[in-house]
């Protein structure tokens, strides 16, 4: 497999750039606009919207195997065209139960993995009863196309609820199916890890990370998490159970809750490279960029261990609306010792938006030495 296609031109589509060029491998990307990060590294770009199955059909011509960079995709329409031969990895059934939360929730509960109490939001009427046995606060998620907290929202009572449920939807009959209430998991930590598996069914882990969110959105990235081997132990199980089930090929990024009794929970599956996994990119032997090629290329899998002792981190995100490209605060933090800057190349700011990562390598775990280098980026990144 030497051409691959890539539905969507984000930042993770960007990422596979460099993993692209070292393998031999050509990228044509399909996304709507020619200012998106990807274009810039692709042999060739499709201009359409990732929903546009059409569109697919003639990625398809110029490729050899399929992928995904984000999950806003239409399978329907695009099992026409996996009918009619085109490869698409991971498979267009593996997707199938992962693209609503509600279904992706039901999956993971099907295979005996744990996860937080959940129902799907069917009728408007009583939602006092429908939530009783959960108890406030509860968590609403749009069941589809969420993403950076998009879509989830923390609800603190019944005329939240409502609001909410008010603002989020245009017409009565049509909203309450699109939503999914759970329970609210007060986690003491916030987990993730990425898995890979190959052609061949081979599947590799990369070290378990903390994740840190505001607003619902990652901020820091911690390489590795500090768990006890056991919980370790017990989410690389999970990511085993559920890539092998799905008999998926390529990457997944899969998010969990710690709770305050050492529990841990399924909290979303990413059925592609995720933001928990930008670390690798410096700091293990074998990107999760590189190896989502190398799966999908029918490659062998890489080695996905850290070559450092440990990584922090932290996104840039938007905070203001600006066409601006940030040269002298990526030149500051390009000076932090071991610091790896990555500009994605957006042409607009947005309070919120990812424009970019910064990794740092480590040659110790000192929790309170790396908190303060990340507040040290946020403090040249962000103004004051
Ligand atoms: P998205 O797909 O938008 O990333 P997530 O389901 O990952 O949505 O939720 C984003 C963040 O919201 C999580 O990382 C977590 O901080 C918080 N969150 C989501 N679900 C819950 C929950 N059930 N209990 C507590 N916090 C939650």
């Amino acid at each position: 497999m030497k051409r691959v296609g890539i539905i969507g031109g984000g930042q993770l589509a960007w990422m596979m750039g460099d993993a692209a060029k070292k393998l031999g491998v050509e990228l044509v990307v399909q996304t709507p606009s020619s200012d998106d990060p990807a274009v810039a590294i692709a042999q060739d770009t499709v201009l359409a919207t990732v929903d546009d199955a059409i569109s697919t059909k003639i990625l398809a011509k110029k490729t050899d195997v399929i992928t995904f960079e984000n999950e806003f995709v239409n399978l329907e329409s695009l099992s026409f065209i996996e009918h009619q031969g085109v490869c698409f990895r991971p498979s267009l059934e593996a997707l199938t139960p992962l693209l609503d939360k509600y279904h992706q929730r039901c999956y993971l509960q099907s295979l005996g993995l744990p996860v937080p109490q959940f129902f799907a939001l069917e009728q408007a009427e009583n939602l006092g009863s429908q939530i009783e046995h959960l108890g406030f606060p509860v968590v609403l998620k749009s069941r589809r196309h969420g993403y950076d907290g998009q879509g989830t929202f923390i609800i603190k009572d019944l005329a939240d609820l409502q609001k909410q449920l008010n603002l989020n939807t245009t017409t009565k009959a049509l909203s309450q199916s699109l939503f999914l209430i759970e329970e609210f998991v007060p986690f003491e930590r916030e987990l993730a890890i990425i898995a890979a598996r190959s052609v061949d069914g081979e599947v590799v882990t990369y070290p378990v990370v903390e994740t840190q969110q505001e607003q619902q959105v990652c901020r820091r990235v911690i390489a590795p998490a500090d768990i006890t081997p056991n919980q370790a132990a017990e989410i690389e199980a999970i990511a085993h159970t559920l890539l092998n089930s799905l008999e998926v090929v390529g990457v997944f990024g899969i998010e969990l809750f710690l709770t305050t009794s050492g529990k841990i929970l399924v909290n979303e599956i990413a059925p592609r490279t995720h933001n928990s996994g930008h670390f690798s990119l410096d700091a293990c032997e074998t990107s999760q960029f590189e190896q989502h090629l190398r799966a999908v290329c029918g490659l062998p899998l890489g080695n996905p261990a850290l070559h450092c002792v440990s990584a922090v981190m932290v996104n840039l995100l938007g905070y203001e609306i600006s066409g601006s490209d940030y040269q002298s605060q990526r030149q500051k933090l390009a000076e932090i010792p071991q610091a790896f800057v990555h500009w994605y190349g957006k042409t607009e700011s947005r309070p919120g938006r990812k424009l970019g990562h910064v990794t740092v390598l480590l040659d110790h775990r000192n929790r309170d030495a790396i908190s303060t280098i990340a507040n040290n980026i946020e403090s040249i990144w962000y103004p004051s």
